[in-house]
């Protein structure tokens, strides 16, 4: 960051916008990756590229981060929520089938709490009906699905380097793309839609939706630690494990066979008594001064989208969603987190669900 000062090249032009767009192509093995301002921006501008506009449908899981629907708002389309799939949490294949319609144009498939979707499923599926499979990456950078690492495997894939994800860049996104059109169109559109031959000469309405050249210093040197970040959090999660072994109410991260998930957050999820005694819980957690987050609220309870369509396997609504949603805590997990304060931790959460019960 020393070095982007010096340099003069403080904004989005710079040696180091074009050093991390270069290796994070190579991470994700993509020929293209785009800076962009933050995760929601990636979604966002690869949305708008891919032409999203009023009268299409965009299928977004229903329990995800509410970022994922808001750009469809944004794009002036439509949301159709999917229920996602109890072993792990994302989108379930067989529901979106049933939600696909002639309007679909394209799926946002999340890669939740760190587990990649499955992308062999969806890709099928996309490809019958003609839609875009996008992939939210904001929670996986470096998980993989069959062997393909995400980011790689949908028409684009959208990066967050929020302060809380496994990489971070303070604020910051990446789309990744092996398809040099859309890459071409996402940095058109993030650029003020300027012509990249005529200076000030703007043939649409665009956004300012830049990466900064400090922030991808930062990042550039986070792609160096990026292996020894995963690690940390790996580590964190196999005491976690060690701490709660035998408390078979709970448990901790899900792996699918197909997946080579990374551990974004510590996640627990419970049965139903837990999921009454979450809130409890969290509170007897803060009292020793231990924070946790609740899982992320159904997208159709809130305010926004209440009016939305939902669909689940077997019918309407999203009930899959629904209990996960009600049953899940994320435990101390970030990169600061020493073996000693996530033992602590750990034994903690084991004392309050004593207490609850
Ligand atoms: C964090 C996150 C985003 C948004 O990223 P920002 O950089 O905060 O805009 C989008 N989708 C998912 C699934 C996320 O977890």
């Amino acid at each position: 960051m020393t070095e982007a000062l010096r340099s003069g090249w403080v904004s989005s032009i710079g040696a180091f916008v074009d050093r991390f767009e270069r290796e994070f192509a190579a991470f994700c093995g993509v020929d293209h990756a785009v800076a962009v301002s933050n995760g929601t921006d990636a979604l966002f501008i690869t949305l708008r590229s891919l032409g999203v506009g009023p009268g299409d449908e965009v299928i977004v899981p229903a329990m995800t981060f509410a970022a994922v629907a808001a750009v469809v708002v944004h794009c002036g389309a439509e949301p159709v929520f999917v229920d996602i799939e109890a072993d792990y949490w994302c989108l379930d294949v067989r529901a979106v089938e049933r939600a696909l319609s002639p309007r679909s144009k394209a799926i946002v498939a999340v890669h939740s709490y760190g587990h990649p979707a499955d992308m062999g499923g969806l890709t099928e599926l996309a490809g019958r009906h003609g839609v875009a499979l996008v992939e939210d990456c904001a929670e996986a950078h470096g998980a993989s699905c069959r062997g393909k690492t995400v980011g790689s495997i949908g028409r684009a894939g959208c990066f967050s380097f929020y302060g809380n994800k496994i990489i971070t860049t303070g604020e910051g996104g990446m789309i990744t793309t092996s398809d040099a059109e859309l890459a071409a169109r996402a940095r058109f559109l993030k650029d003020h839609a300027m012509d990249p031959t005529r200076r000030y000469v703007h043939t649409e309405a665009g956004f300012n939706c830049r990466l900064t050249n400090l922030q991808a210093a930062l990042g550039c040197a986070q792609m160096e630690r990026l292996d020894e970040l995963q690690a940390n959090r790996r580590r964190v999660l196999e005491i976690y494990r060690e701490e709660l072994h035998g408390l078979d109410r709970i448990r901790l991260n899900p792996r699918a066979a197909w997946a080579d998930p990374v551990v974004w957050m510590v996640c627990v999820v419970g049965d139903d008594r837990f999921a009454e005694q979450r809130d409890r819980v969290a509170a007897l957690l803060r009292d020793r001064g231990i924070d946790s987050r609740p899982f992320f609220v159904p997208l159709p309870e809130l305010p926004p989208y209440r009016h939305a369509r939902v669909h689940g396997t077997a019918s309407d609504g999203a009930p899959v969603a629904r209990r996960i949603s009600r049953a899940g805590l994320n435990l101390p997990s970030g990169h600061g987190l020493t073996e000693a304060d996530a033992r602590y931790a750990a034994a903690g959460f084991r004392a309050a669900i004593e207490a609850c019960s």
